[in-house]
């Protein structure tokens, strides 16, 4: 039985719900099934893509249009307050969703999530044309940091952490001035946990051509947590994915020694 591709269902659903909210309506589950080609039972599902992509990207909560006859939201609704659904289906209907890209629309034709990731990872060539089938900034960054997660095995590159929920995925030329074929480039990657991440978008670590890290060595040192974190990695190697094809670009890690440390 093949995989259920539920972003090709949140894509459908979105298209729905933006026009259930430019119309400022309301639709019941049964009818948000039967529009998009499934079981009002398994709606939920969906609804819980859609949902989580609005939180994360602080987005009004959508999914507030979607419920029972007394127009309350299922039990999966977690994204407004239950006691002022009024206000929220406000938010939701005074938003231009017309003004954002369909952040699931890569998958219309049937593409999955772990197509696209497959291709980043194997074929890092043709991460430019990844970009340009997901385009929404949100869901590529989503894509990008899955990718990012197989490469370095869930581990931060410099100090091996491996709680996935601080795993962040860094750019080594930043996405605001980066091209279409580096934001979503492996190469152009490094899986980071949130502290590392901060440090290193600040330039307070960089790392040299021999994939070495190089601490500011004016950056303070108060505790013995922050010299353990930060002063006792100097000049050790990064922990590099087992496959060199996603391996950081020398060019990219070069420019990036071109920041200046900020606080
Ligand atoms: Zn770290």
């Amino acid at each position: 039985m093949s995989k259920v591709n539920q972003h090709q269902r949140a894509a459908k659903a979105w298209e729905v719900l933006i026009k259930v909210a430019e119309k400022k309506d309301f639709v019941r589950y049964k009818e948000l099934g039967d529009k998009i080609g499934i079981h009002h039972r398994v709606v939920r599902f969906v609804l819980a893509v859609i949902q989580d992509y609005c939180l994360e990207n602080n987005l009004p909560p959508l999914t507030i249009l979607i419920g029972d006859e007394n127009g309350m939201p299922g039990k999966g609704f977690t994204a407004w307050d239950r006691d002022n659904i009024n206000q929220g289906k406000e938010e939701v209907y005074n938003y231009n969703w017309s003004s954002l890209q369909n952040p699931f629309r890569f998958a219309l034709k049937g593409e999955s999530e772990e197509d696209l990731i497959t291709t980043l990872l194997e074929k890092p060539e043709k991460s430019k044309e990844v970009y340009q089938k997901v385009k929404a900034r949100g869901m590529a960054q989503i894509i990008f940091r899955k990718a990012l997660l197989k490469a370095y095995k869930s581990r931060c590159a410099i100090c091996g952490l491996s709680y996935d929920i601080v795993l962040q995925a860094a750019h080594i030329i930043p996405w605001s001035k980066c091209n279409l074929g580096q934001k979503m480039d492996v190469c152009n990657g490094l899986l980071l946990c949130a502290n590392h991440h901060c440090l290193f978008d600040k330039g307070h670590i960089k790392i040299d051509s021999d994939y070495n890290l190089i601490i500011n060595p004016k950056l303070k040192q108060i505790t013995n947590l922050d010299k353990n974190s930060t002063r006792n990695f100097n000049n050790q190697k990064i922990r590099l994915p087992k496959n060199n094809l996603w391996w950081p670009n020398s060019k990219y890690l070069a420019s990036h020694r071109e920041t200046k440390p900020t606080s």
